[in-house]
């Protein structure tokens, strides 16, 4: 370490005092079992006894953790009772990492929940940083995944430290920030006079921390220079950075409201993220979620919850470069056209809006976006500005591709801007249909593919339309070709990660979100919801004799049944292997048994048609049903209630339905 490097550490330890209420020394961030559990991250001479000694110490995680080792998953025929022989049979780094997740989730859980800043999303983004960060270690062979996890897990302390004992919190900070466009380490340093890392930074010394996690804390919004003392950490700086980056523009950030890092090149070329499969990564993270979810019994704020901040964060985004485009040039009249595709994820809100952008900054008279319909072959005027262009008799407003010559087509075949105009091209039917002069085409492009076409005139004023308008308007069309795809992208991917792979149902995850969502309404509405569990019967039976392949679709089958009988309003998903779940509303006891009925009649005898082709086994379900009670506190109770049901009709035979009642 350099005279300038202990220096600036000097710097920041006053900084960081100033701030804070009480002694460095003393503050309680983390438990003292989970600091030593910090500084046996990284070290190899570790023994299995001390981890276990110190496991011992806290009662909790110990039952966590042989709890975790009895678990189903491990199938032990005697119990495990022993923390010592847990870890061996878990492995050392399995345990360490389980109970440093544990400790720091406990403290943080604990804590304020109505603040500003939300500790609980907050440890969603840490864990997943954590997690994200571990398997991009391991998909780039860096030698200790483990490091990476710790580091991922606690880069983000300094916000914890501000939080909990800052003279102001880091809650008042973003209370504080509102639509302040500087960046957030920029705007943290004016509110408290130091930025999370290098507050996280002292952090990390004053508890001896291994140098390598102290590195990842301070550094992982600024890659550390080839002269920083932490240079020689740099790979595993930019491993955590790049999973916070991924993190952030996901929505999983690790506050509700602020713009997401920015990426910075020096960080890729360290990691030379071509080697890394980016859809592998994310699938496996969201599975590691879900379990590490189940194993801690927490609930993560669902889809619609992150898809709201990472609205807001491409929000913020946007308003960020538009007030550095104005700062740079105040002439830049394009700049609210530039963002205006930024704004949502939604193309019903973003093109009209950069439609009337467009029409602010260029006051063009109208404009209009054509969609294209490949099926069709035809351009469709999807939105358009204002909204008496196209009366109802011009509408639907479309042009046939096949049908297109002269400029236009020059236009679509070599994706370039171009005005058409009347007298050149009076037989144009676009001119024809919207009686103008002329006007400007530029298609929109994303990977060079023709995605829209985007129209404007100026038919009222008869302002004459220029050529040094198209180079303008041109980065405009291209924003919005980026703004669709991600549209696009975020619709799939949204879908993909509520569905299950096989049988395209909701999956356990979404089930569950449903009933959280259930359980809040009214008690009326609740008093008449019902929860019914699915199980096929003998299917383990049905693999043994006829193959995996022939389960699957067995799975599929039911799958299809099951979507194909709900109503409006009902849901259905599937909960494990050959275990469903579906909930009614607006039902009574009767109105739940029979539809459970009909469900299993149909599977029955969809089943007698299918038995030769599963070697005479004839498919059928047992289904449990429970009508809600008010003795069913959480959405779990009402399941459990449901599975004892399913339980009963496995013992009463199979293939039956049975209804647990508080009236029975
Ligand atoms: P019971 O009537 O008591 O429910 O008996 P069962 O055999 O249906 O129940 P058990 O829980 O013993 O076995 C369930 C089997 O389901 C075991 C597992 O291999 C199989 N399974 C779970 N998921 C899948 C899957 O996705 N595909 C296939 N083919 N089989 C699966
Ligand atoms: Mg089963
Ligand atoms: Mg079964």
């Amino acid at each position: 370490m350099t005279d300038k490097d202990k220096d600036d550490i000097k710097l920041i330890k006053k900084a960081a005092q100033s701030i804070l209420k009480d002694e460095i020394k003393h503050l309680n961030i983390v438990s003292p079992v989970a600091l030593k559990l910090l500084r046996l991250s990284n070290d190899d001479n570790t023994k299995i006894e001390s981890l276990s000694q110190l496991i011992e110490t806290e009662p909790v995680l110990a039952a966590k953790i042989l709890n975790q080792v009895n678990s189903v998953a491990y199938a032990l025929p005697t119990k495990i009772t022993s923390i010592n022989r847990a870890v061996s049979m878990l492995g050392f780094s399995t345990v360490r990492q389980l109970a440093l997740t544990l400790q720091f989730h406990s403290k943080l859980t604990q804590q304020n929940s109505t603040k500003s800043f939300d500790l609980l999303f907050f440890w969603q983004h840490c864990l997943y940083v954590a997690l994200l960060s571990r398997r991009i270690a391991v998909a780039l062979k860096y030698p200790d995944p483990d490091l990476v996890y710790t580091g991922g897990l606690i880069h983000d302390i300094g916000k914890v430290v501000l939080e909990n004992h800052g003279r102001v919190t880091y809650s008042d900070f973003i209370a504080s920030i509102g639509n302040n466009k500087h960046s957030t380490q920029e705007q943290e340093r004016s509110f408290f006079g130091i930025t999370h890392t290098d507050m996280g930074h002292v952090f990390c010394l004053e508890w001896q921390l291994p140098a390598s996690v102290t590195a990842i804390v301070a550094c992982h919004h600024n890659q550390p220079t080839e002269t920083s003392q932490f240079a020689e950490f740099k790979t595993e700086i930019a491993i955590v950075a790049f999973a916070n980056y991924i993190a952030w523009i996901q929505g999983i950030g690790s506050a509700n409201y602020d713009s997401h890092p920015t990426l910075q090149s020096a960080l890729l070329q360290t990691l030379g993220i071509d080697r890394l499969n980016l859809e592998t990564l994310l699938q496996q993270v969201d599975q590691d979620m879900q379990s590490t979810q189940e194993f801690y019994d927490t609930h993560l704020p669902g889809l619609t919850t992150l898809r709201a901040t990472l609205v807001k964060a491409t929000i913020n985004l946007s308003q960020i470069s538009e007030a550095k485009a104005f700062t740079a040039d105040t002439s830049n009249r394009k700049s609210s056209c530039l963002t205006a595709p930024h704004h949502s994820l939604n193309p019903k809100d973003f093109i009209p809006r950069t439609l009337e952008a467009l029409q602010d900054e260029f006051s063009f008279d109208r404009s209009m976006m054509f969609m294209i319909d490949p099926k069709r072959r035809c351009l469709i005027a999807s939105y358009w500005w204002p909204k008496s262009i196209l009366p109802a008799e011009l509408q639907p407003f479309e042009v046939d591709i096949s049908g297109i010559s002269g400029l236009l087509l020059n236009c679509l075949r070599a994706k370039k801007a171009v005005i058409i105009d009347a007298k050149t091209e009076p037989g144009n039917s676009i001119i024809q249909r919207l009686k103008t002069t002329e006007f400007i085409a530029i298609p929109v492009l994303h990977h060079n593919n023709l995605v829209g076409l985007l129209y404007a005139d100026n038919s009222l004023s008869e302002k004459p339309m220029h050529e040094q308008l198209l180079p303008e308007i041109m980065p405009i069309a291209y924003e919005l070709g980026i703004a669709m795809f991600n549209a696009k992208q975020y619709g799939q991917e949204k879908k993909h990660a509520q569905l299950d792979h096989l049988t395209q149902l909701f999956n356990k995850r979404m089930v569950n979100n449903f009933l959280v969502e259930t359980f809040q309404e009214d008690a009326s509405i609740l008093a008449n919801i019902a929860v019914g569990f699915i199980d096929i019967d003998k299917f383990k039976l049905l693999n043994d004799n006829c193959g995996h392949q022939a389960g699957d679709d067995a799975l599929k089958i039911v799958a299809d049944i099951l979507r194909h009988s709900i109503r409006p309003g009902d849901f259905i998903g599937r909960y494990g292997g050959e275990e469903f779940l579906f909930v009614l509303k607006n039902t009574n006891e009767a109105g739940a048994k029979g539809y459970a009925e009909r469900i299993r009649s149909e599977i029955e005898r969809r089943g007698k048609i299918l038995s030769q082709r599963f070697h005479g086994q004839i498919m059928t379900v047992s289904i449990g049903v429970a009508m809600y009670s008010p003795r069913y506190g959480r959405y779990a109770d009402m399941i459990e209630a449901a599975d004892q049901a399913m339980y009963r009709a496995k013992n009463e035979g199979r293939n039956r339905v049975v209804l647990l009642s508080d009236k029975k």
